[in-house]
């Protein structure tokens, strides 16, 4: 009985080695936790040697940020076929063995695969945190980050919409909530489109938000996503690039307001490649990535990539990773 045990003890133990390291993201024991975001890789598979120069930058960018978690932010994907160009983007992220996420851009869905399909093969990635919703695309997630590790495994508290009765558990040890939302494409209001509009959160993830979020306004969260919200062309005193127009949505979907409502202090996105400052909206930082991908797509910016440190006090520091080093630093709350 006794080596029976043993036996077990060995086994769970090898097991929670082998475990993927997304159970359960902690802070450092300096108090910091790095979020390194990518953001526009706009990959072709028919042009090589473009999808290993994005590579190669961001294995040189990883090496650079050293993060706890890599955060994607939409349109990976800018030829088909999308499933070997999908499973080379997992491929790569998982080679870091460090936890990564991926919220899709208006461009991911235009290769031959619906997002359905292509969200399973996302999800097969050993590293990622990302889960699917019931409709088979990747849901939108409430991940807590947590002061000390607790036990590893059985212990994920991450949160997919929309099952808003996920585990709560150890909700109260968190002290930084990370959200990936899908920001979708573009409009199908019949009377928008004629004029042409990008899609907008919906009332029901303005409401998972609200009601998600709401459950621990006093501990800050911050959202990852695609499209800028309207707010993003009203930041004052931003640091950083801005040199085209906020292509967002015409319609306010009013995620910024129910945001502000439950304790978020800043969001990251992507989608203008030209773009790459942080500014302040109503005391919310709005921050946009810096382009990450290859020469597919209009970009005159340096490609690199957003170093986010969070620090378990509830502020963060953000900058621009590039190949002229660090810079635009921005500390919020100041
Ligand atoms: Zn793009
Ligand atoms: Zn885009």
């Amino acid at each position: 009985m006794k080596k029976f045990i043993i036996v077990i003890l060995a086994l769970l133990t090898l097991i929670e080695a082998c475990a993927p390291s997304t159970d359960k993201l902690t802070f450092r024991p300096d108090g910091t936790f790095r979020i390194l975001q990518f953001t526009d890789l706009h990959l072709q598979l028919f042009h090589p040697d473009q999808v290993a120069d994005v590579f190669t930058r961001m294995d040189s960018l990883v090496r650079q940020a050293d993060p706890d978690l890599i955060a994607v932010t939409g349109d990976l994907l800018y030829s088909s076929p999308a499933d070997s160009l999908m499973q080379l983007i997992v491929g790569r992220l998982d080679s870091y063995a460090r936890p990564w996420a991926i919220v899709y851009g208006n461009h991911d869905h235009e290769h031959g695969l619906t997002l359905a399909q292509l969200s399973p093969i996302i999800t097969s990635g050993r590293h990622t945190i990302n889960t699917l919703a019931p409709s088979g695309v990747l849901a939108d997630m409430e991940i807590p980050v947590f002061k000390t590790p607790g036990r590893a495994g059985g212990d994920r508290t991450r949160h997919a919409r929309p099952f808003i009765k996920y585990r709560h558990a150890r909700h109260d040890r968190a002290s930084f909530y990370l959200f990936f939302l899908d920001s979708h494409a573009y409009s199908t209001d019949p009377i928008d489109y004629s004029n042409f509009s990008y899609a907008w959160f919906e009332p029901e993830q303005v409401e998972w938000v609200r009601h998600t979020a709401g459950q621990h306004p006093n501990t800050p969260s911050i959202a990852f996503f695609h499209i800028p919200f309207p707010e993003y062309a009203e930041v004052t005193n931003y640091v950083g690039e801005w040199t085209e127009p906020v292509c967002c949505p015409k319609y306010n979907s009013g995620m910024f307001g129910a945001m502000k409502e439950t304790g978020f202090i800043a969001t990251f996105c992507g989608h203008d490649h030209d773009n790459s400052y942080a500014g302040i909206y109503d005391n919310v930082l709005l921050a946009y990535g810096r382009y990450s991908g290859s020469n597919g797509e209009y970009n005159h910016l340096p490609k690199g990539a957003r170093l986010i440190t969070l620090r378990y006090d509830g502020s963060l520091q953000t900058c621009i990773l590039d190949a002229s080093g660090s810079h635009d630093l921005v500390s919020f709350p100041e």
